[in-house]
């Protein structure tokens, strides 16, 4: 078990004003596989003071030198990536087969490239008799989900170091142990104290406490629609930069060209995976009606393949949710489903065989009515809903009929029509016959999914304010 019993501000390990300690449980045993403080505003308060304290030197060190730091944390990071990945399996319950490559060596990837990114900050431009010179935008607050805690927090970190800004971090309450393993690594690398605090606590807490901060100028947000609504409201008296990365309801269009089989395998697993607790996870798979019936027996057949199991054990494709709320939640849903009228065609409430742990076994509805709330409201788990269409025009049409706007995809009988397709979604992002997640891509959604860009180039500009000097 891993017990922390500090906060790191200014540094170090300090003693924390809240009180009380959170559990995290392991959602495979259901046992307590750590502690952490319960902070409280008091511990705000401490935190932004020196993440203030620190701004100053910080946003004028030269590049070379925060490009250094990026770089000894990707090492660190390298080093314990075991350490990390087993962090992770235990408090999200990812199966060990992903939690390396998809928690922790994917985000060193995206970490790395902000070695050379933050070169940027030097650049000037000349426009007409003016300088525009780049400045970072100053003290940061990032609240942070659970599902893919360290790719969701080196989004942010990365590119507000790169620019010169110093943070505060507040993780989810359900995973908050990968973060205090990560500021071991901060210190480890000997980052200027208050460049990097940390507070855990509740979000209507701490969470708000930070956005509603003065001192903080920019709060970046990933998490539900909801929270980050209640954050935006929280920071706009301090008129501070808000940048939210919220939820999704992503669809996948298939075409009657596609090659079927190896498309809907391919959307069976990308929702899947982390039990479907994925804000990109493609949950709206709208199929043509021509194919319809052969579709829906390769989904079945590809979901029933997937092992759901122990996240130790390395045959495991899903493990369990990552809590007993968000089991509620999914399976609430699965319920509102079948009231709705939606064919349940795979899976269900109950995974049968597992007296421990929140699990939820892959659940498919066919016939579903794009207007159905299964259809239009983020689940957040294994749950896949089967939508026909009955031509390409009112299968665009139903993929864009949705409050999100953060993921998507398209597979068509060949590339140039897929990306034709393709550009008529409205979303942050489009995966065209099977194309991979690209750390070099900003990612952001369109509508209710957000307003803000993550990683490449694109993730610095958010912590960059804009000079312009007249001459
Ligand atoms: P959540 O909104 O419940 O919590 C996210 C964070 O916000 C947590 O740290 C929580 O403590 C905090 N919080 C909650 N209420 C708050 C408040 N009133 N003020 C300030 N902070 C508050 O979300 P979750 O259940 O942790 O994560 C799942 C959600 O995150 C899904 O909707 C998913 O789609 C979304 N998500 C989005 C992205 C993206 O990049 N767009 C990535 C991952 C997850």
């Amino acid at each position: 078990m891993r017990e922390y019993s500090s906060l790191f501000f200014d540094g170090r390990w300090q003693q924390p004003a809240g009180q009380g300690m959170a559990e995290v449980i392991d959602p495979a045993s259901e046992a307590v596989a750590g502690k952490v403080p319960l902070g409280n505003e008091e511990d705000v308060e401490r935190a932004v003071n020196a993440a203030r304290r620190a701004f100053g030197d910080w946003s004028r060190t030269p590049s070379s030198v925060r490009a250094g730091f990026i770089r000894a944390l990707a090492e660190q990071l390298k080093a314990r990536a075991d350490e990390m990945a087993a962090v992770i399996t235990t408090e999200l319950g990812m199966p060990v087969q992903w939690c390396r490559s998809v928690q922790v060596d994917g985000p060193i990837v995206g970490l790395e490239q902000y070695i050379e990114l933050a070169g940027k900050m030097d650049e000037v431009r000349e426009v007409g008799n003016s300088l525009l010179y780049r400045e970072a935008v100053g003290v940061c607050a990032f609240i942070n989900p659970w599902n893919y805690p360290l790719h969701q927090l080196i989004g942010k970190l990365a590119p507000a170091l790169a620019a010169g800004c110093t943070v505060v971090v507040k993780p989810s309450q359900e995973t908050p142990l990968h973060a205090f393993l990560l500021a071991e690594m901060i210190e480890a690398i000997g980052l200027p104290a208050g460049v990097f605090n940390l507070v855990s606590g509740p979000g209507a807490k701490v969470g708000e406490a930070l956005a509603r901060h003065p001192l903080v100028d920019m709060v970046s947000f990933t998490g539900s629609t909801g929270a980050g609504v209640r954050v935006a409201q929280a920071a706009a008296p301090s008129v501070k930069r808000v940048c939210l990365e919220l939820g999704g309801k992503s669809p996948f269009l298939i075409t009657a060209d596609a090659p079927l089989e190896a498309a809907v395998r391919h959307g069976v697993q990308d929702v899947m995976i982390n039990s479907g607790q994925t804000c990109t996870a493609l949950t709206r798979m709208l199929l043509p009606a021509s194919r319809y019936d052969e579709a829906v027996e390769i989904a079945v057949d590809e979901a029933r393949s997937l092992v759901m199991g122990d996240p130790q054990d390395p045959r495991s494709f899903l493990g369990p949710m990552c809590s007993a709320g968000q089991r509620r939640t999914v399976q609430a849903y699965i319920r509102v489903g079948q009231e709705e009228g939606a064919r349940l065609v795979c899976g269900g409430e109950t995974a049968a065989g597992f007296e421990r742990g929140f699990y939820v076994p892959p659940t498919i509805f066919a016939d579903v009515d794009n207007r159905m709330r299964i259809a239009q409201e983020e689940i957040f788990g294994p749950v896949l809903c089967l939508i026909p269409y009955a031509d390409e025009a009112e299968g665009i049409a139903l993929a864009n009929d949705s409050p999100f706007g953060l993921s998507s995809a398209v597979w068509a009988g060949s590339r140039d029509k897929a990306l034709q397709l393709g550009r008529q979604l409205r979303a942050g992002q489009c995966f065209v016959n099977g194309g991979a997640f690209n750390y070099q891509a900003p990612f952001g959604g369109y509508k209710q999914s957000g307003n803000g860009r993550e990683w490449g180039e694109e993730g610095l500009h958010e912590f960059v304010e804009v000079k312009a000097i007249q001459l």
